[in-house]
């Protein structure tokens, strides 16, 4: 379902100066579709290069989304979470005893915001939906 986003070829495009460090972050990022902290970001990265510091992550993190080429998250439990930008919109679910992230599209919901917005008067223009929940085949 996900594309993968080439942040590398977006700092490019973005004049962005790119070193090592930061084009081995870019391509972590690129290649992660679970969401990860800037903790599970930085254990990626330092598999490739034992030298990057946590605080170098957490730099080039918020580089990327000055940018506009990451996106944080916040699923509830405080801690941010990213993902390069996606082109085609997506929501999230997230259960909530494992942290993991299932991402989908439902063009019905889409559709019902638009309405719910107009109701109030409002054309939409963006929006998060985040579901929290509890897989049905571990509850017993
Ligand atoms: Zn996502």
């Amino acid at each position: 379902m996900r594309q993968r986003i080439d942040l590398e070829a977006l700092c490019a495009e973005r004049g962005l100066r790119i070193t090592d460090q930061r084009k081995v972050i870019a391509r972590v990022l690129s290649d992660s579709d679970d969401h990860p902290d800037v903790e599970k970001v930085h254990e990626r990265a330092v598999a490739i290069d034992s030298r990057i510091s946590i605080a170098t992550v957490y730099r080039t993190v918020r580089l990327f989304e000055e940018a506009g080429i990451l996106d944080r998250h916040d699923f509830g439990d405080g801690r941010a979470r990213y993902e390069a930008s996606p082109e085609a919109h997506h929501d999230h679910l997230i259960d909530v005893e494992t942290g993991k992230v299932v991402e989908f599209v439902d063009p019905e919901l889409e559709a019902l915001q638009k309405v719910i917005a107009e109701k109030l008067g409002y054309r939409l223009v963006d929006h998060r939906m985040e579901l929290y929940g509890v897989a049905l085949n571990r509850e017993k």
